[in-house]
């Protein structure tokens, strides 16, 4: 953060404000860990801050401290209206335009509060009135820290921060296996350990967390997985069907499209998972090496995301999508061969 943007903010904080905090929609590990560090900070500095996340998330995150505070938009729609309509500050985080927010776009888009950005996705809107974004960082949780260090807050990390942020770095960074995650990265999360951020147990609660009828669906997945040797692709479909006979529930699917990756030679894995009550099949991209999945998303999925990882939609059928999929490769036969 440059030092005007610094000034700009404490200045800003230095009188009690209305402040909303926003994840995109589907948070994850990263989106809820930030968006509660930052409310944790706030309100020990004593601001009236609010996290609103656009839909509900999976339950191996709703053990962080706080969360019992988080307002879910499409649950608890009018009282989130009420803070939205009453904030000074809205603060979005771990996302770059504010088609990420789902039914929330409106409400963001028509409110006159400052809008205060903290992003490490590619290409960021410009709607924000300062705009933090480091497409480098490993996670938002990362930038929550230096944006908490530029203040000169360091000391005011408490436990319940250093947990948030842990979780968010951990989860974005595949435990600290992705190339963003650098030696800064490592030093921070040192930090947060020295600050109380309980590392193992935080593991055993995003990962440990399986049920029978996830490993079940796991099971499934795998059994579906495609090779596509040719473009040192894979792909794996779940319907409607399969994951309603394997009790699906919401997060269930997290890091299944990874697997395709432990594959030797595979650079390129993809999921496809119906959603018959949205109409759509949303799609997971994760790549390998330098083929840009972002691009690939936003070019033929309507999505976009970070260079190793991205997501998209489609509103064929599961076949259809598919097949235009499996068409769509050999434009790309060159970069999936390096
Ligand atoms: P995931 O596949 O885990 O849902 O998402 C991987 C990455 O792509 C995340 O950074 C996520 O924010 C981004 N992403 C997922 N779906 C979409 C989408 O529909 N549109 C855009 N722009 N980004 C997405
Ligand atoms: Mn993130």
């Amino acid at each position: 953060m440059n030092s005007e943007d610094i000034n700009a903010i404490k200045k800003l904080l230095s009188v009690p404000q209305k402040i909303v905090i926003v994840p995109h929609k589907n948070p994850d590990g990263d989106a809820i860990g930030s968006t509660l560090a930052l409310w944790h900070y706030l309100q020990n500095k004593g601001q009236q801050a609010t996290v609103i996340s656009p839909n509900d998330y999976p339950k191996f995150l709703k053990w962080m401290p706080g969360n019992e505070y988080i307002l879910n938009y499409e649950k608890e729609n009018r009282q989130a209206k009420r803070k939205l309509n009453e904030a000074s500050i809205i603060f979005t985080l771990d996302f770059n335009h504010l088609g990420r927010v789902g039914q929330l776009e409106e409400p963001l888009e028509n409110s006159n509060a400052e809008f205060i950005m903290i992003d490490h996705h590619q290409e960021p809107s410009d709607y924000a009135n300062i705009t933090y974004s480091d497409v480098t960082m490993s996670s938002t949780c990362e930038m929550v820290y230096n944006f908490i260090e530029s203040l000169g807050d360091t000391s005011d990390i408490t436990t319940e921060i250093a947990n948030c942020l842990y979780t968010g770095i951990m989860t974005d960074t595949g435990s600290f296996a992705f190339p963003p995650t650098t030696s800064r990265t490592h030093r921070i999360v040192a930090n947060l350990i020295d600050k109380g951020a309980e590392n193992s147990k935080i593991h055993n609660e995003v990962f440990n967390t399986n049920t029978p009828s996830r490993l079940h669906l796991l099971g499934c997945a795998l059994k579906n997985l495609v090779i596509l040797e040719e473009f040192n692709t894979v792909y794996i479909t779940l319907s409607q069907e399969e994951l309603d006979s394997n009790d699906f529930k919401k997060g269930d699917t997290e890091g299944f499209v990874n697997y395709g990756l432990t594959l030797n030679e595979i650079v390129f894995a993809v999921i496809f998972i119906e959603n018959k009550e949205e109409g759509i099949i949303k799609i997971s991209f994760r790549s390998e090496g330098d083929f840009l999945v972002n691009e690939f998303a936003s070019s033929h999925f309507s999505g976009g995301g970070h260079n190793n990882a991205a997501g998209g939609r489609s509103n064929l059928s599961m076949q259809d999508t598919v097949s235009r999929f499996k068409s769509l490769l050999k434009n790309y036969k060159n970069k999936l061969n390096p």
